[in-house]
């Protein structure tokens, strides 16, 4: 026994066959070796210690085996296999990429590539931890990676594929490696504890396949120091105390005494694992993940989920069949609460059997909540509901008369516009007026039809006068009725060309008057055409024109907007292009061209030209 040396290194697997929970994936890379469809740059993805780097050195193995088996697998007898085997083959090369990082190391690498391998037909450069590459070294690798010599493969491993360039990514054939199952890792330990001839209880090698987490050389240097331990005695009770877990025995008792409510009993409990060196964040992570074991068994769909030593899964079934799916759910949530805040915690003892006690008193809490029957819901109100609101205060403005009254005017048009029967309904607001304002200032009031309120008949006489009260308007209009001119409302006129030309020719002659030459100009050579009851086109020639027009456009508006009681109408522009196109245009003339046209008006100068000789500088 003093001889064994249980190893991930002596139990590292020589053949694909015997690569542990990886077989989606040998079983790709047997057929591409049987079939000869080996791609010249593989990604293996997947957490650590799963079979990555082990899967690479037996396919580096097998496509340099001289007696390759039908089945792609390496003879492990041959030169090149045995060479392999004891770690001499000049045919494979690992450069750790975690500590060689730099530009330098992979412009070493790419220029070894170059070299046929002495013997065998590969050279297989695996890339270990490839995501910590420099970004240089990337680059530098990317040619190499993309045109590599044919007797070149490589493998790139890593466990963080998305820090991977898409560069790289784009170039490899990718391999996802799984974690490895519970399972697996508990019969390839079996396998192992059956060679060496070492007795071990089933549920210790669970524990060890369960702390390890998916990581096979993980579990396998847990097994190789507790046989140290133990002298070849694995037992489930020394696999515990060697791997600092806390039986499941205590967490059934601990959930005993909280259904029972003996909080006594269960802070004792408590007391008690704390003494044989259990932490609280511990016991909290623990008792969590018990009562989730618990609740995975309250289905028998998820049963499949429950990663329990073998030989307690009924313990557990005929607990979760005594315990209420809503203790254990809301027990899930105090104990996450309590693990997340057992860092700030000062007092961590009393922080665990704060929990303890809130556990406790749950069932009490559940209970009565069932007594009193259904559970109460929050109130839901399907209907509209009234809100509360504040009354507006009355408005007071303080700025001086003059500029009130117009100010008080325009407020007057905008919220008659806007909302007619806000008036109505809001008799609380009174501007303070001036008492007597100046003539002169009364604003005009002009209004469309349509915006009149109906409770106003009155309004379209002009020099109205309501007496009737409730409304701001009404008090106003009592007030200063006589003085505002209310301007009658008319039905709109349609515009046609026989009024709309004159009005038209009366603004040209108009800016005329003002001594605008350009703008009348622009006026009267401009076409109209109307187009709608509100909108007519003016047609002119140039964008310029339109500038002219423009600039006199709100003038023009304002009058044909009274004119016709149209306050939508307006007009648009439309410039005439066949017009525009027909202007002649001047043609910049060559020496040649320039010199014909001269000649023709001045016969004696082709003569000058003969007689002299002269060339015409083109
Ligand atoms: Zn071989």
């Amino acid at each position: 026994m003093d001889k064994f040396i249980v190893s991930a290194r002596k139990y590292r697997p020589q053949n694909f066959n015997t690569v542990v929970g990886q077989s989606h994936i040998t079983t790709t890379l047997k057929n591409a070796i049987k079939n000869n469809q080996l791609a010249h740059a593989f990604l293996f993805c997947g957490p650590r210690g799963v079979g990555k780097t082990t899967c690479a050195r037996i396919l580096a193995k097998t496509i340099n085996c001289l007696n390759q088996t039908p089945e792609g697998e390496a003879c492990n007898t041959c030169q090149s296999c045995t060479s392999f085997d004891a770690g001499a083959s000049m045919n494979i090369h690992e450069l750790d990429a975690a500590s060689n990082n730099s530009v330098d190391d992979i412009r070493s690498l790419v220029d070894q590539v170059r070299f046929a391998p002495q013997a065998g037909k590969y050279k297989v450069y695996i890339v270990d931890e490839v995501h910590m590459l420099s970004a240089s070294a990337f680059n530098a690798f990317l040619k190499t990676l993309e045109e590599p010599p044919a007797h070149a493969i490589f493998i790139l491993a890593t466990t963080e594929k998305h820090k991977i360039l898409p560069t790289i990514l784009s170039r490899c054939q990718i391999f996802d490696f799984k974690r490895i199952t519970t399972n697996d890792t508990v019969e390839h330990l079996q396998e192992i504890i059956d060679k060496e001839g070492i007795h071990a209880e089933k549920a210790a090698l669970q524990v060890i396949a369960q702390k390890s987490e998916g990581c096979m050389r993980d579990s396998l240097s847990i097994l190789d120091k507790i046989v140290s331990f133990t002298s070849g005695e694995v037992t489930y009770q020394n696999t515990l105390e060697h791997l600092n877990i806390l039986d499941h025995d205590y967490y059934f008792r601990l959930l005993e005494a909280l259904l029972a409510q003996d909080m006594a009993g269960a802070i004792l409990l408590y007391d008690e694992i704390n003494r044989k060196g259990f932490e609280g964040d511990m016991v909290l992570n623990g008792f969590a993940e018990f009562i989730r074991n618990i609740l995975v068994c309250k289905d028998a769909r998820a049963i499949s989920l429950l990663d329990v030593v073998e030989g307690m899964q009924e313990k557990y079934k005929s607990v979760a069949a005594s315990v209420g799916a809503g203790y254990l759910v809301s027990a899930l949530n105090i104990l996450n609460e309590a693990e997340i805040h057992f860092k700030m915690a000062r007092n961590k003892r009393l922080h665990v059997e704060l929990t303890i006690i809130k556990l406790n008193f749950l069932q009490q809490a559940i209970e009565l909540s069932l007594q009193e029957g259904n559970i109460v819901k929050k109130k839901r109100v399907d209907g509209p509901v009234a809100i509360n609101y504040k009354p507006v205060p009355s408005i007071q403005i303080i700025t001086p008369p003059v500029n009130i009254q117009t100010a008080g005017g325009k407020l007057l048009v905008e919220e008659k516009k806007k909302t007619p029967i806000a008036a109505q309904v809001q008799p609380s607001i009174k501007p303070a007026l001036p008492q007597t304002p100046p003539p002169s200032m009364a604003p005009v009031i002009s209004m469309v039809k349509e915006t009149v309120p109906s409770s106003y008949p009155n309004t379209t006489n002009t020099q109205t006068s309501v007496t009737k009260g409730g409304g701001i308007l009404d008090a106003l209009r009592s007030k200063y009725g006589d003085r505002y001119t209310v301007q009658e409302v008319k039905d709109p006129i349609s515009i046609t060309m026989e009024t709309l030309q004159p009005h038209w020719n009366h603004f040209a002659a108009k800016i005329k008057e003002e001594n605008k030459i350009s703008q009348a100009n622009a006026f009267s050579t401009a076409t109209l055409e109307i187009v709608d009851d509100s909108i007519f086109l003016v047609k002119v020639d140039s964008t310029l024109q339109q500038k002219f027009i423009e600039q006199e456009k709100s003038i023009v508006l304002e009058e044909l907007q009274k004119h016709y009681h149209n306050r939508l109408l307006t007009f648009n522009f439309f410039i005439n292009e066949t017009e525009r196109d027909s202007t002649p245009t001047v043609k910049p003339l060559n020496s040649k061209q320039r010199f014909e046209r001269m000649a023709e008006q001045y016969p004696l100068l082709r003569v000058l030209r003969d007689n002299l000789k002269l060339e015409i500088d083109m």
